[in-house]
Formats: C-alpha cells, structure tokens, sequence
C-alpha cells in the first residue's frame, strides 16, 4: 500500500452482518464520513476503526472515494450506541446507522457551514487589513469594518448559544413530590434506574421538570422522551415556558433542516431536548438525566424497518455509556418495569395522591346487551349515558367519549349472501369511510383505497354498514346533542394540521363541549373542564388473542379514566360492553386487586415476558406454498439449533427455551403477502445472549440456504 494511505473500516447503511475493509488517506479518523463503493453502488458510510489489518480473505481492497468534510463526524459513543443495538436487536450496525442518519442530505452539518463562513470572513479581513496602511482617505471606514469583522469573527467563533440565558421558575413541590424526588435521587445515588409510579395528575411532570433543571444547573443535558408529539402541544408549551432557549423539540415529523438545526444546536450547548423515539439517534453529549414518560406506552416500539427497538430499553443502554441516570415515569407501569423493581434491578418509587386532591373518577360499567334488550340503547348510545352527558353539559362540563376505531364502520355486509368486503392484498374487512365526493371503503392496514360498490359485487345485494366507527359516533352525538358543540379527532382528521390545532385549543378553551376520539386523544391532554370520560365498544380492547391483551386494556382504560376530573371535582368514567363481568373491569373497580398477580402468575407459568425475552420471527412471502413450507422448516431448525422442538401450541412449561410455530397472526396477509410468525421465548438466565446469537446465526444460515434473506425479521421483544 501506498505512503500515505491507511486501511480502514467503514459502517455501511445496510442489512450486512461485516464492515468492509476500504484504502483512505492517512489521517482519516473514526467517525469520519466517507463516500465509498459497495457492490457497484455509492454509500456514505462511517469509519469505524483504522489503521486496521485488512481481512486475509479480502481479494482486492479499493480506495473510498472521499472523505465528506462537509458532514458531521459521529462521536464515539454514537457508534458504541449502535453496537450495542445492533446487538440487542439482531440487527446489523448499519441497520442502526441508516435510522440514526436516514437521510444523507439533511446534515451537512451546521458547524461546517458556521466554520466555512468563519474562513470566509477571515480571508475578507485580511484583505482589508492589507488595505489599511495604504488607504489613505477610506482608512477610518476601513478601520471601522476591520473591527466588526473581527467582532463577527469572534462571536462565531464563541459557538452559537453558549449561554442561554435563566431556567424559568418552576413550581413549588408538595411535601409528598418532595419525598418522591428525594428517594428519586438517592436511587439514582446508587446509580439505579428509578420507576416512578403516581396516578394521572399527581404531579410526577413537575417532578421530571425539577429534576431536569438540576441537571442542567450542574452542567449535564437532559433527554425527556414522550410517545408522541403531535398531541403533546400542551407540554411543550408549557416547558418552553420553564426551559426557553435550552428546550429543543425532536420527533420524526420535523424538517430536515429543523432537525440539522436540533443536532447542531446539542452539539453546541446545553440542553433538554423534548422528543418521541428517534430522538435517542441523535448526537446526544455529556447526558446526565434520560426521562421516559408514559414508559408501558407502546408508541416507544419501532416495528419496522430495523432497528425495532424500544426507545424505553434503548433510553437505558444509552443512559449507561452517558453514566446518566434514567427515571421512567407512569401511571399504569408495564409488567416489564414492575418485574425489574421486584427482582431489584429497578427502583420503585410511587407518587399517592393527586396533586389537586380530587379522588380517582367513578368507574361506571354499562352491559350493552342487556341495555338493547330493554330498549335502553339508541345506536351506539346507552340511554344512562345519553343521560349522564345531558347532565354534564347542563353543568356547562365536558365530555370525551372514546371508540377505537375510526371510520364510519369498521365493515360492510351485504344483506342479501352475507359477503362482507375484504382487503384483496390484506383479506380483512374495508371500512367504510365516509366522505366527499365520494364514501370510500378504505384497508387500515395497507391503504388500500376504492369507492363504495353500490351493490354487492357478488350477487348485487344491498350493503349494509356494520358497527360504528368515530365518524358514526360524531354524527350520532351530534342528533342527540344538537345544542352541544362536537368535534372528532382520529388520525383521519388530524391529518388536517390545522382542524386539530383547532380542535385542541377548543376543547381546552371550552368552546367544543362533546369531543370524539380514538386513544389518540387520551394522552398526554390536561383539560380542566372534562368531567365525564366514556368508552364506546370496549371489548374490542379485551378482545385480541394476545397474551397482553388484558395488560394493554388496564393501562389505557386506566389513561382513559386519569383524563377527567383533574382538578378538584370527581369525574366519572363510563364504560359501554358486553362483557361487564371481565376481570379488566373488576380491576379498575378496584375490587380485583388479585388481577396484577394473576396476570404476573399465569406469564410465569407459560414463561411469558417479564420472564422471558420474546423474539418473534416474522416471514413474508407473496408465495403461498413456500412460506407453508419453509416457515414449518425454519421453526424446526431454530429449535434444533436451540435444543428444543417446536410446539404449535404454547403450553405452561418452566423450560428455558420455548419455541411455538409458524402460525397465522392476525391478519395474516398484508399487502399481498402471507405472513406467518414463529415465536420463541427463552428464559432470562446466564444463557440469554448466548441463545439469541445462537438464533440469530440459525435464521441466518438457513436464510442463505434456502435463498430467502429477505423474508425473515426478527423482532426483539416485540408488542
Ligand atoms: P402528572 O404528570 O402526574 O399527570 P402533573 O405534573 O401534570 O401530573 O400535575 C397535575 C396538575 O397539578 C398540573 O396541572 C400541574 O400543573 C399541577 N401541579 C403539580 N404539581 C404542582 C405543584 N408542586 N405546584 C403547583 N401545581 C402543581
Ligand atoms: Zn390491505
């Protein structure tokens, strides 16, 4: 090799398990950005180690093709970051990379550019400096500019915003916040991670926000991770109020070069920076507190593409290569969280009462199949509940009611065969959504979009809509409180950036009385006047054939109930099903406290998580027969190369390794793929990362043998 040249290698955004071995000038740094060639094509791949043997199986070594100066370096805890994700996850490095920098274009970064201008003006100033002995007359206007440049220089050259300037005021904790944030930061003392579990509303945000400002006052920066951002408005109003020009805010929706301006930004100063998932990617320096708010949510789980991480479990690793402490913050804990505090791992502090002092709502749970049996419903309605939202408006209150599907109807039949309409790449039924110019059946899965038939395409029946969805319910709400202002609010409608800003500023100012919604609705919202919360079709929650299903249903029932009755007055919780004796119920009554420990007993016995790890092995093929057979063999060798064999039915085992499958999830076609899952739990011993590589290195070779690589994801505690 040339004087001059070294070997290097370099992280490619790609789904590839090695780092290729490149020829760069002598000089090229880890963390460097360089423009290289792959299998034909360009890439901007990251070097991540030189000076480097070159493999001995590697034929011909090329030269990259630049190094890109232009582009932010990437620190060394970044990479070490990925590894451990990649590890995690079973997924490559490259995989994390392509996430962390998903698009090339959007960071030529803004030190260069500030460092450019700053040669630019240099080189002027010289100019004029060689100018000045000479001018005669122009020699004071010289002078002058000389002087500004020098000060422009200068304040460049200081960094952008080193000193932003005072924390706001915060306000005054409660003797028992007080309590909470004191065993908060004697854990986090003891270097534990810290769940802090206080109903909605007792104050656990002005913990987090304490506690940040005692970060930032001792010069570390803070991560405050939320599940989603396009609701919370509200918080990061009221954070820009305490935080100013230290509060950045980060989520996927923001532009290219608002998101160049956040990484410059923490690059360049201290901060707290507001944000959903992705916002653990970013080039985060000298942290010392990471905040996960509503940590069970499962908005934190990427499902696709690589890395599906969890940004609860990434906010963790990344926390321990900061030595940053990590407080998750809840009403409704994940069993996960719950799990780690009672084997020690986690420390659990709760926060008891609410902070305004109004007791937990009344839980009222309404039977729907006996209200139609005494004529006691009208549409999607109970007459109770028509009565108890009339009393709530003639109070001058507010209602949400919360259904969760959107759509007009979730289904169309047709009257006559039966036909019910299906998705022709999903196979599950269309809903009906209704609008101008035209209603349209549309695949909540795919997207698939096509105009309502005006008959049943099979026999020419009529069609009927079946249940109701948030678009029905407004309506229905709407002819049964003519005199109420109602709004809806789904991700159909929020699609309209501005109707939602609309609606959400009505409902907190009072002017909407009656607002419709799905779960989106019920996060992260603090409106004062809501009194009365329902729930329209509960069941549909209970319902799943998920092991989790009652889990998630507590959590976001509970959400749901936290929403109304924040300030002083009790409010009241309406739940509408046909399964009013379930344990879920029972639960949020408070009259099955045993639910927890049952629900904990019976993952135990069939060693669902908390007490193992789930590693759910997705495959997809527009092949029918293939994916039949292949995922039959793959569930085989996965389980051979764990010694196990496969069962199609999980039974209550104690064994360390549990391999179940291929079965058909729901749906299990999508996009004109069949789906089939195998899942695999292993028990979390000494042997867990050994089995999970073990896994990984199975599905792989079995991948290449069979040429069907691109068919097989493996999901890493999926939800
Ligand atoms: P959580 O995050 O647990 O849902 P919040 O922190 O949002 O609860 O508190 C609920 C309400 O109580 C908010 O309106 C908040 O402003 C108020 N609050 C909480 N703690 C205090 C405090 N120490 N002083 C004044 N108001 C507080
Ligand atoms: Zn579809």
């Amino acid at each position: 090799m040339d004087i001059g040249k070294t070997y290097i290698f370099v992280i490619l955004p790609l789904r590839l398990s090695w780092e290729p071995c490149y020829i760069a000038p002598q000089g090229t740094a880890t963390g460097d950005r360089v423009k290289v060639v792959f299998a034909g094509k360009e890439y901007i791949g990251v070097v991540s180690g030189t000076g480097v043997e070159p493999p001995a199986q590697a034929k011909k070594i090329s030269e990259i093709l630049s190094v890109e100066k232009d582009m932010d370096r990437i620190g060394e805890n970044e990479i070490a970051f990925w590894r451990q994700m990649a590890s995690y996850y079973l997924c490559s490095v490259g995989e994390v990379y392509k996430a962390a920098y998903p698009s090339v274009k959007m960071e030529a970064s803004a030190q260069e550019s500030a460092r450019r201008k700053i040669e630019r003006l240099k080189a002027g100033l010289a100019k004029l400096e060689g100018l000045i002995p000479r001018a005669r007359s122009a020699k004071g206007r010289y002078e002058q500019e000389a002087a500004a440049l020098r000060k422009e220089i200068l304040s460049l050259e200081d960094g952008p915003t080193q000193s932003p300037g005072p924390i706001g005021n915060p306000a005054r904790l409660s003797p028992a916040q007080q309590k909470a944030r004191n065993l908060i930061q004697e854990a986090f003392g003891k270097g534990s991670t810290v769940l802090l579990s206080g109903v909605t509303g007792s104050g656990k945000t002005e913990i987090y926000v304490s506690l940040a400002i005692n970060a930032l006052n001792s010069g570390g920066n803070v991560l405050y991770l939320v599940p989603e951002i396009a609701l919370s408005r509200q918080m990061e109003e009221r954070m820009a109020g305490i935080f100013g020009p230290y509060l950045r805010v980060f989520h996927s929706g923001v532009s290219p070069t608002a998101k160049r301006e956040v990484a410059g930004f923490i690059r360049s100063s201290r901060y707290i920076l507001l944000g959903t998932r992705s916002s653990i990617f970013l080039p985060h320096d000298n942290l010392s507190l990471i905040i996960v708010d509503e940590e069970q949510d499962t908005s934190y789980k990427q499902d696709s593409p690589a890395p599906r991480y969890n940004a609860r479990d990434a906010a963790v690793m990344l926390a321990r290569l900061h030595g940053a402490s990590v407080l998750l913050g809840s009403a409704t804990p994940s069993f996960e969280s719950l799990y780690n505090c009672r084997n020690g791992k986690y420390s659990l502090v709760t926060l008891g009462e609410r902070f305004h002092g109004a007791p937990d709502s009344d839980i009222m749970v309404i039977d729907t199949i006996s209200e139609r049996r005494k004529n006691g419903m009208v549409g999607s309605f109970s007459r109770k509940l028509i009565d108890a939202i009339r009393k709530r408006l003639d109070r001058g209150e507010q209602v949400m009611i919360l259904r969760s599907r959107r759509s007009w109807a979730p289904a169309v039949q047709c009257s006559e065969c039966g036909k019910i309409i299906r998705c022709p790449h999903c196979n599950i039924p269309l809903s009906l959504h209704k609008g101008s110019p035209e209603d349209r059946l549309l695949c909540h899965y795919c997207g698939h979009a096509s105009p309502l038939p005006a008959s049943c395409p099979d026999c020419g029946g009529p069609l009927i809509p079946l249940g109701s969805g948030t678009q029905r319910i407004e309506e229905e709400a709407s002819a049964l409180f003519p005199d109420a202002v109602v709004a809806r609010l789904d991700s159909d409608s929020a699609q309209d950036r501005e109707y939602m800003k609309r609606t959400i500023d009505g409902f907190s100012d009072g002017s909407i009385n009656i607002l419709v919604g799905t779960q989106m609705v019920a996060k992260g919202f603090d409106f004062s006047g809501l009194t009365l919360v329902a729930v329209l079709q509960a069941d549909v929650l209970l319902g799943q054939q998920d092991f989790r299903a009652d889990e998630r249903a507590v959590q976001l029932l509970g959400q749901f109930r936290g929403r109304c009755g924040r300030r002083g007055s009790k409010g009241l919780f309406i739940i509408q099903t046909t399964q009013p004796d379930h344990p879920v119920y029972r639960f949020l009554e408070g009259a099955g406290d045993g639910l927890g420990t049952r629900m904990l007993e019976e993952r135990r016995m069939f060693s669902y998580p908390p007490y193992s790890r789930i590693i759910n092995i997705v495959m997809k093929d527009s092949n029918g027969p293939r994916i039949e057979k292949l995922s039959r063999e793959l569930s085989v060798a996965v389980a051979g190369a764990l010694g196990t064999t496969a069962t199609l039915i999980p039974a209550p085992t104690a064994s360390h390794v549990m391999v179940v499958g291929p079965y058909s999830p729901a749906p299990d076609r999508l996009a004109g793929q069949h789906i089939r899952h195998i899942r695999v739990s292993l028990l979390k011993d000494a042997n867990l990362t050994k089995r999970k590589e073990a896994l990984k290195a199975a599905t792989e070779s079995f991948a290449r043998e069979k040429s069907w690589a691109g068919h097989i994801i493996l999901d890493v505690d999926p939800v």
